[in-house]
Parts: structure tokens; sequence; C-alpha cells
């Protein structure tokens, strides 16, 4: 599937002043997940160490597993994946991997799912002591110049209740210094976002905002119960938001952003063309939006490609791509000063590069009252 479709993305990519300036600008990214960053090679050497037998017998080989073309062989690609995080090289491996591709992007900000309950229930680490090492890796990294990296915990949905009892206990025991939120993630279709209020209940009584993966797979109303039930402050690609008009209207007045996904909505959804992608109906309708990665390594793309489709294939002007990234700021939840400081930064450095944001873009009219708090 993906090999039918890389000609035609490729071909887009030609040379242009507005492409450097996309390699160029400042990025952030508000939805990624960490165990998607993790690259064939990477995952050769992890499994190799571990010695945990993979689907492939050359780390070529594996690379061209690398095609999302069925579900079967992604959850067995991740499960080999969770069995080789084994001590903390791996793990360092990991984040290591991940930060210097952020670098090269120049990600200044970052939110990352990561989901500890398969790093208990899968690995051999335990998600305790693996936690212990992500958080130091990734502060480490923030203190040698960047990125700003903030972790998100994934409940998963399919796995409900055990991952949701082992999160909600998690985050009302740990005190993670880099911890902004609690999502939801999973699959989605035949699990309603319902069914993990209880968990977030609690997870926002320990003081936690909360997001969830809704509208991707699903429909609308799973959109509406990730805002109004689950009160999350952010979801994740909610594209099909925009099948309800009165779903669309609850985003754009409550100021709650969708993180969208292009190449992942190319080859896991019913989109399968991005010049009719629902996001421009989303920013019509006023609803904030930012652009992410969701799997990169997995879906063989990166930040500065996820914007060069939208520039290309959605048709999105720079100044609503200028826009959209400044959001990952306005609409991201890591503490105030830190996302001011860096506005600030993206703001000037922006001017250098020619980049202006839309005078009359809803999102950037609402920034103000999503930088006071809560939506
Ligand atoms: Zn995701």
């Amino acid at each position: 599937m993906w090999q039918d479709q890389r000609p035609r993305l490729i071909r887009l990519s030609h040379m242009t002043t507005s492409e450097s300036v996309l390699a160029r600008m400042p990025k952030t990214e508000l939805h990624l997940h960490l165990e998607g960053t993790v690259r064939p090679e990477t995952l050769w050497d992890l499994a190799d160490r571990a010695g945990v037998p993979l689907p492939a017998e050359t780390p070529q080989a594996l690379r061209a597993k690398y095609v999302f073309d069925s579900f079967t062989q992604f959850l067995e690609l991740w499960l080999a994946m969770h069995s080789s995080f084994v001590d903390a090289t791996a793990y360092e491996r990991m984040v290591d991997d991940y930060i210097a591709d952020a670098r090269r992007q120049n990600v200044r900000y970052a939110e990352v799912h990561f989901t500890p309950y398969n790093h208990e229930r899968l690995g051999k680490f335990g998600a305790r002591p693996a936690l212990e090492v992500v958080t130091e890796r990734l502060q480490r990294a923030e203190s040698a110049g960047g990125p700003a990296v903030r972790l998100i915990f994934d409940i998963v949905s399919a796995l409900l209740p055990a991952s949701g009892e082992y999160t909600a206990s998690l985050v009302e025991q740990l005190a993670n210094p880099i911890l902004v939120a609690v999502g939801l993630g999973g699959p989605e279709v035949d699990y309603p976002r319902t069914s993990a209020a209880p968990y977030f209940e609690r997870v926002r009584r320990a003081g936690y905002p909360v997001v969830a993966h809704a509208g991707e797979t699903g429909p609308a109303e799973h959109v509406r119960q990730a805002v109004v039930d689950l009160k999350a402050r952010r979801v994740q690609h909610g594209v099909h938001a925009v099948d309800d008009a009165a779903i669309l209207r609850l985003l754009a007045e409550h100021g709650i952003a969708c993180d969208v996904a292009l190449t992942s909505n190319l080859l896991l959804t019913e989109f399968r063309d991005l010049k009719s992608h629902p996001i421009r109906q989303l920013l019509q309708a006023g609803v904030p939006v930012t652009l992410s990665t969701d799997d990169p390594a997995f879906f063989n793309t990166d930040l500065t490609r996820e914007y060069e489709l939208a520039r290309d294939e959605v048709g999105l002007s720079m100044e609503q791509l200028w826009d959209i990234n400044l959001n990952g700021l306005r609409f991201g939840l890591a503490e105030l000063p830190l996302r001011r400081r860096l506005l600030q930064q993206f703001l000037a450095e922006g001017a250098e590069l020619g980049l202006t944001t839309v005078p009359d873009s809803p999102s950037a009219a609402g920034q103000p009252r999503t930088f006071e708090g809560a939506p």
C-alpha cells in the first residue's frame, strides 16, 4: 500500500524556497508515540542484543516489513520491539535516536505519548525503571540545547480495565517532572471512549489534564465522548468530527485542538487522498489544528515531510502552516513560562524566515483564552 503511494509523494518533493523554509523553521509536535519512533535498524540492534526473534533475516528485510499493509504484521513488530526492551540501554537508544531525529528537523517542543502499561506487561525491564531512564534522558537532552519534550502516558482502550487501573495508579503514585497529561490510545472501533471515564476521572483528580485519540477510525460521536465525557483538552486525530456540525462547533467553541497526522490517516483510515482530507474543514470551522507524525518510523515519514504534504497536497498556505505550528505552543500542556519563551523565540526566528501568522485565524484569535488556562 505504502509502496504504491510513495512515488506519487516523492514527485512533489522538488526543492523550492518554501520547502527549505519548512525544513528550517522551528517546529512543535504534539502527537507522536515514542515507541513509534523506533527505526527498523534500531529494532534490529535491540532484538539482536535481547535474543528476540524477528520476522526478517537482515536489517534490509526488516525495513521492507515496515510497510504498513496489515495490522497483524504491525502487531508482530510491535510485540518484538517491546520484548527487546530488556534494560536501560535499550530505552536510552530509543530516546537518543528520537532526540537526534527531532534536532535534525528543528523540533523545539514536543509532547510524546508513551504507554507504561505495555512496557510493564510486555517488556522485561518494567515500566517504572523504563520511565526513570526515559525521563532522565529527555531532561538531559533539554539541558543540552533541546528540544523540550514532555510526556503523555497512554491508557490502552483494548486493555481496559487493567490498563486504566495500572495507569491511573501510576500517576497517583508518581510525580514525574515532565509528565503533562494522560491520554487514551489503542484501537477505536468497538471501543467507546467513555469506557476510560472512571480512570480519567482519577487522573484529573490527581491533577493532570487528559487528552484522547478519537475520531480517527471511529465516528464523530467518539470526539464528543472525548470532550464531554472524558473532558479531553485535545483530541488526537479528531478528523471524523467533520461528519457532525454540532461536534465541530463544540471543538471550536471550547478551543479543543485536533492533533492531525496526514500520512497516518492516509495509511490507516479511509482517506486515500489528501486533497479531500478533512483538515481543511476543521480549519474552516475554526477548530485549532496541529500537525504531527504519530508513528514516524512505521509510517516512513517525518515532521518536515508532513508540512510539505500539507502545503503540496492539501494546499495550505505558508501562513496557515506557520499558524498550525505555533498552535503546538498555544495548545501544548507544558508549563506556561516555557511555552511563552518558546513562542517568543519562534516569532523572532519566523520573522527572519519571512513567516507571518494569519491575522484573522480563529485559532490565533483563541490564543489568549487558551493560554489563560483550561477551556
Ligand atoms: Zn496516535
